[in-house]
Formats: structure tokens, C-alpha cells, sequence
């Protein structure tokens, strides 16, 4: 029997959305999915944001006419905000002596980000560069093009040990005007922003920078599985990672904690009634991982001109038209796409449309 009109909206939803460990019903009566990011809140929604961008990543590197481009890697930090002890990683490379004094081994993991002095360690500092590093980004970016205008990028917000967010971009310029990795990484190191919420405070990158130049058809894939190690500590929420923190990690992040609920988010915030979600993620803004969009000017990052919106499509039309081939009958239940084929997929899609804008 056809099931009702109704039933039918339902039970399309329900696959739209299957995996997701809390749909939402929208107005409409339509469920979709919660589309976290974080993996605690849902897995199945954190490890397709997870592919999702990595297909955008891949896009802007292998699916253009990649001789005519040099490919960089390029990873900013933030300035120092007090010192604290370096802890090397099991079975990662030695680290050297830590300013305490001692050279530490990877046992002393508890110690790993934590400030050498807590009473001196600029707390508000560092939350504040936190809440403001977007709009450094935003200078970094625009400087760069200033000089090199056919610069595209890909770029990763994570977190380091300290609890302060660093940058890996993946950046893209065209052959005949492309600089040398040196070049690039001293033009994004001399960028500046000034604080709109801290008036006169001037927002800079820390010294430690690295720009490695890559090559599609020879690292090319390498680069882009570092990156994906990236993308999957962004699945991680900073402000829930603590419950098992050794005790001096989770005093430094309460301390951290403290400071961005007491700091200003924006020039009007009353800290102490603002609900922005800032005052929770040691002043970090949402966005963690984005991509240069495409204009009328520009190809934007991805040569297909892939992007979240087109890949959520895609999904949609494609449990559609599998919803219509199997209505009425008896069907199976549908195991969802392999998301592999689903990047695969979109790429020849737009490739196809002869890589206009969607
Ligand atoms: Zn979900
Ligand atoms: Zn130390
Ligand atoms: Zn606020």
C-alpha cells in the first residue's frame, strides 16, 4: 500500500537526516540534521563536515589545470602570552630543554601547554587574540592579495596545547606571479589588525611561522592528509575536552575559561548577561575551517566551485531520486552514500556544468 502524503515527507526526512543523533523539524514539518561539528554532540554529523571539507580541500588542489599554479602550505601562530612547559608527544620528536629547566619526556603529559607561571600568564591577552584572530585573518588574507591577486586559499583553525587557536592554509597562486614560500610567509607575518572590540590594541601573529611550497602531483596528497589530521581536532569542542584533563591542564583551562567569560565579545557586551557562545570557547568565533568563495572575478578555492550548500544539495536530490525509484514498494532500508562517491560525484557534476557558478 502507497503510504500518505504525509508519511511519505516523514520517511524521506527520517533518511535525509539518518545517522543524526538529534534531527530537527523545521517549520515546514521537514527534518534535518543538527549539522554539528562536534564529534561528542553527534558523529555521524561531525564526520560528514569532516568530509564535506576535506572534498572542498582536495578540489582546489587536484580538479584544476594544476601546472599553471604553485601550492604552499602555510601554518601562522599566535604570540607568546607567558611561557609555558614543552612537553614532546609519545613517540614524537624531542623537544629539548623547557624554560622550567627540565627536559621533559611525554610522561609528563599533564604538563603539556601549561604555563611555567600562572600568576603572570596574560590570560585576558590570549583570549582576547582568540576573539580577534579571524579578523587578523582577514588582514593576512587581504594583504596577500594585494601582491599575488590570484591567491586562493583553505584554511584550518586549531587549537594548540595553550588553548590558543593557530592557522594552517593551504594557499594557491598562479605560476607566473607565484613568490617563493619565504616571500609569502614574511608578507602574512607582517600583517596587522587593530582590535574593533579593544580599541587601540594592535592584534599580531606570534614569530613561529612555516610556509612550504607543495606540488599537486608530488605531496600534494600528503599536504592534504595533514590537513585532514587538523580537521579532525576541530571535532573536538575545546570547552567539553577537559572532563578527563590531568589537574595542572584543567586549572590553566579554567583559567581560561574565566577570562573570556569576563572578556568583552563585541564593543556593547555586558559580559556578565551576554549568552554569545564566545564566552565558552576561550573567545574563539565558530568558524573554524573556510575557504575563499567564488566570485564573479575569482574561481574561489575549489576550481569546481564546491562548497557546503552544493554538497548538502546533492545529498538531498540524491536520497530524492532514490526515494522515487523505491516508493510503494517494499523496499529495503537505504544505507546511506558512501561519501567518497558523494565528493566524486559533485566534482564531475560541476565539472560538468562546465565549472560556472551554481
Ligand atoms: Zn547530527
Ligand atoms: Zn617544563
Ligand atoms: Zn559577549
Amino acid at each position: 500500500m502507497r503510504a500518505t502524503t504525509e508519511e511519505d515527507a516523514t520517511a524521506r526526512a527520517a533518511v535525509v537526516a539518518r545517522g543524526c543523533s538529534s534531527p530537527i523539524r523545521t517549520a515546514t514539518g521537514v527534518w534535518v540534521r543538527c549539522g554539528s561539528r562536534i564529534k561528542s554532540k553527534c558523529e555521524s554529523c561531525a564526520e560528514l563536515y569532516r568530509n564535506d571539507w576535506a572534498a572542498i580541500a582536495r578540489s582546489g588542489v587536484f580538479d584544476g589545470p594544476v601546472t599553471e599554479f604553485r601550492f604552499y602550505l602555510l601554518t601562522l601562530t599566535a604570540p607568546s602570552f607567558g611561557r609555558v612547559h614543552r612537553v614532546p608527544r609519545d613517540g614524537g620528536q624531542r623537544v629539548g630543554a623547557c624554560s622550567c629547566g627540565v627536559e621533559h619526556s611525554a610522561t609528563d603529559a599533564g604538563l603539556r601547554g601549561v604555563p611555567i607561571d600562572g600568576d603572570m600568564y596574560d590570560y585576558a591577552g590570549q583570549v582576547a587574540w582568540n576573539r580577534d584572530a579571524g579578523l587578523l585573518w582577514d588582514r593576512t588574507r587581504r594583504r596577500m592579495r594585494d601582491r599575488w591577486d590570484s591567491l586562493e586559499y583553505f584554511i584550518v583553525r586549531e587549537w594548540q596545547d595553550r588553548g590558543v587557536l593557530h592557522v594552517h592554509a593551504i594557499i594557491r597562486v598562479a605560476r607566473f606571479e607565484a613568490p617563493t614560500p619565504g616571500v609569502l610567509r614574511d608578507a602574512a607575518l607582517s600583517a596587522t589588525a587593530v582590535s574593533q572590540v579593544d580599541a587601540g590594541v594592535l592584534v599580531e601573529w606570534g614569530e613561529q611561522a612555516r610556509c612550504d611550497a607543495f606540488r599537486a602531483d608530488g605531496d600534494g596528497a600528503k599536504t592534504i592528509w595533514y590537513l585532514s589530521k587538523a580537521l579532525n581536532y576541530v571535532l573536538k569542542d575545546v570547552a567539553t575536552a577537559s572532563v578527563d584533563a590531568p589537574i595542572d591542564v584543567w586549572r590553566h583551562q579554567v583559567a581560561l575559561g574565566d577570562a573570556a567569560r569576563r572578556m568583552r565579545c563585541a564593543r556593547d557586551c555586558q559580559p556578565q548577561d551576554c549568552m554569545n557562545l564566545v564566552h565558552k570557547r576561550y573567545g574563539s568565533r565558530s568558524q573554524v575551517v573556510s575557504a575563499s568563495r567564488r566570485t564573479r572575478n575569482r574561481t574561489g578555492w575549489s576550481f569546481t566551485g564546491l562548497t557546503r550548500t552544493v554538497q548538502r544539495r546533492l545529498r538531498r536530490e540524491w536520497w530524492e531520486s532514490r526515494m522515487r525509484d523505491e516508493a510503494g514498494d517494499d523496499a529495503p532500508a537505504l544505507s546511506p552514500p558512501p561519501l567518497e562517491d558523494l565528493a566524486a560525484r559533485s566534482r564531475r557534476e560541476l565539472i560538468a556544468r562546465g565549472w560556472s557558478a551554481p
